[in-house]
């Protein structure tokens, strides 16, 4: 299942065209739906609010396939079309492929789940210079080092196949962060679970976030309690089991 159908592209001229239509089949055929399971339907390229519906929960995806691999920063839509999509209504979630150019293997696909797509999470590009093919042009980053790794649900990892069920749990393991609707607190809920990634390991002290106070302090500079802020992000963490309190300022990740 790990390669794109080649053959169904002999007509096209353009590479671009060429990955998109080969990536977007791959991922019909291979790819269920992370909330409900069930098969996804690639949408009709003419009509379409996205690239992929599913027909049974009526949840939509769109698709974003890149030689790159989804680290750091990475190009991605353009910047406006991009901003307006993730304030609509009918905001997508986003599937990310990354495929070898030169044999069109899927080498990783994962979904990130709409509600961790907030605007700090893309940086705009300078506009394309006046004597560019496409002068104007805004293109965005996504700054995927900070989104936690909780929201880049795998399916394929350097090959690997998760389980169904797995990608299904992981999905579901999210959800919390649905209901919160305010943009501030999403950002200071993201910013502690990336402080949490970036200790890399299952157990840790209240002492290690606090570390980070003065990076804290810079990201939200009118805030004047950081560490009273922490540990109410910590304690809704622990109300939503993502992670639970161990003893007097211990933590462990559940
Ligand atoms: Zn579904």
């Amino acid at each position: 299942m790990l390669y794109f159908d080649s053959n169904l592209v002999e007509n096209y001229t353009s590479n671009s065209q060429k990955v998109r239509v080969m990536s977007e089949i791959w991922t019909e055929e291979n790819i269920f739906c992370p909330h409900c399971g069930s098969a996804i339907k690639n949408l009709e390229n003419n009509k379409k609010v996205s690239d992929f519906l599913c027909e049974n929960c009526r949840e939509n995806f769109e698709q974003k396939a890149s030689k790159t691999e989804f680290k750091n920063k990475v190009i991605s839509w353009e910047y406006f079309t991009l901003i307006e999509r993730i304030q609509s209504d009918t905001k997508p979630h986003f599937f990310f492929l990354h495929y070898f150019e030169q044999n069109y293997q899927v080498n990783n696909f994962f979904v990130i789940p709409k509600y961790f797509f907030i605007p700090e999470i893309i940086e705009k590009r300078k506009p394309l210079s006046e004597t560019a093919k496409r002068a104007g042009w805004t293109g965005a980053n996504i700054l995927f080092s900070k989104i936690p790794d909780i929201a880049k649900i795998f399916y394929i990892e350097n090959w690997d196949i998760k389980e169904k069920n797995d990608v299904l749990k992981k999905w579901e393991k999210t959800n919390f962060f649905k209901e919160v609707k305010q943009i501030k607190s999403k950002w200071w809920i993201l910013d502690i679970m990336n402080i949490i990634d970036s200790l890399g390991k299952k157990e840790f002290t209240l002492e290690e976030v606090y570390a980070f106070e003065n990076d804290l302090k810079i990201l939200h500079p009118e805030n004047n309690n950081i560490k009273p802020k922490i540990r109410q992000q910590l304690q809704f963490l622990r109300d939503k089991w993502y992670l639970e309190f161990v003893s007097g300022g211990n933590y462990r990740l559940i």
